[in-house]
């Protein structure tokens, strides 16, 4: 089977690799047939993060079922999952309490397209195992376009948690979106407004996303003195300085979610968001709870993923289109069963 992998800074090519074979009675062999670009792919094919080359890519994506093992109650030989980037057993105690992203029957970090945790392989390649299939696959609901759910593996769902879960536990939130990632400040934008959130005010200095934004149901003009106003902050972006501001946006009580990934140190604030008795979370998302509800975001239309990932491409041009500046797009591949 062919295999899309990173081989070094900015090479991207398609290798043959042997094909999968199922792990165990848990496991089910899946074939992507629309894969998304997450917002770290970019920078791991550009070889900017602590993790090297060569690996396979991709951790987004809607999958058909090609075959299960004996144990395999939920899913079945034709059906379409989300697949999510999180190798997870479902059954330790870190699953048990809520944090697949800490399994204990796999190696810490062990995802699909991130040579962190061992090699699962990558969600853009033709086959990937499933070593947990009732554990991790989510069936996708009949009317749901696969393209449209190919982020809930990670980038989708990791917005609707950082906005949801400090919008729910406020009257009348007023959030700050603050963009710089490819698709998940946009994204954000559209979960604060699904999550009921009072008003939603996108800050970055790239038009193209400001007027995805716009669209999403953001105000893009904003004063130049943001301090303190706003209950929710979140930061998707990798600049620290933009954090930084985030974080002196932040009202008394507020809380700012922080998903886009930064591998430095940045400077914090502390002394002030001690002051202002606020919250900073950061972390890995532990998607697969959530993708039902985002699935349910996808079908009733309060969230619109193509509007920020409308480049869709096959294999041969994946390999490009992935290198392109700004760019979420979608992989597809046709049904074999
Ligand atoms: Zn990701
Ligand atoms: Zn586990």
């Amino acid at each position: 089977m062919k295999a899309l992998t990173v081989q070094g800074p900015g090479q991207l090519v398609w290798v043959e690799a042997p094909t999968p074979r199922l792990s165990g009675p848990r496991s089910a062999l899946v074939r992507p047939i629309a894969s998304a670009s997450c917002d770290l792919d970019r920078r791991l094919i550009a070889g900017v993060t602590p993790f090297k080359p060569p690996f396979a890519l991709g951790h987004e994506c809607v999958a058909e079922v090609l075959q299960v093992g004996d144990a395999v109650t939920s899913v079945r030989r034709g059906d379409l999952v989300c697949v999510p980037w999180k190798i997870a057993c479902g059954t330790c105690k870190q699953c048990h309490a809520g944090r697949a992203t800490a399994c204990t029957s796999v190696p810490r970090h062990a995802a699909y397209g991130v040579p962190a945790g061992g090699d699962w392989g990558g969600l853009f390649s033709e086959v990937v195992d499933v070593p947990f299939a009732d554990a991790m696959l989510v069936p996708l609901p009949p009317g749901i376009n696969p393209l449209a759910a190919a982020s809930a593996s990670d980038n989708l769902t990791d917005a609707w948690v950082a906005t949801s879960r400090p919008i729910s536990a406020r009257e009348d939130a007023r959030v700050l979106v603050v963009g710089g990632t490819e698709s998940l400040g946009v994204l954000a934008v559209q979960m604060a407004v699904a999550a009921g959130a009072a008003s939603v005010d996108y800050l970055d200095d790239n038009d193209y996303r400001r007027d995805l934004a716009s669209r999403s149901g953001a105000s893009v003009e904003l004063e130049s003195v943001l301090d303190e106003r706003y209950d929710v902050v979140v930061s998707a972006t990798r600049d620290p300085r933009a954090l930084h501001r985030g974080l002196l946006a932040l009202a008394p009580g507020g809380h700012c979610s922080c998903i886009g990934i930064i591998f430095e140190d940045p400077v914090i604030p502390l002394f002030g968001m001690y002051l202002r008795d606020v919250t900073l979370s950061v972390g890995v998302c532990n998607v697969r709870p959530h993708i039902p509800k985002v699935l349910d975001l996808i079908g009733s239309g309060q969230c619109d993923p193509l509007l920020v990932s409308p480049t869709v491409v096959s294999p041969d041009e994946a390999t490009e289109a992935l290198l392109q500046p700004l760019a979420k797009c979608i992989m597809v591949r046709e049904r074999i069963t």
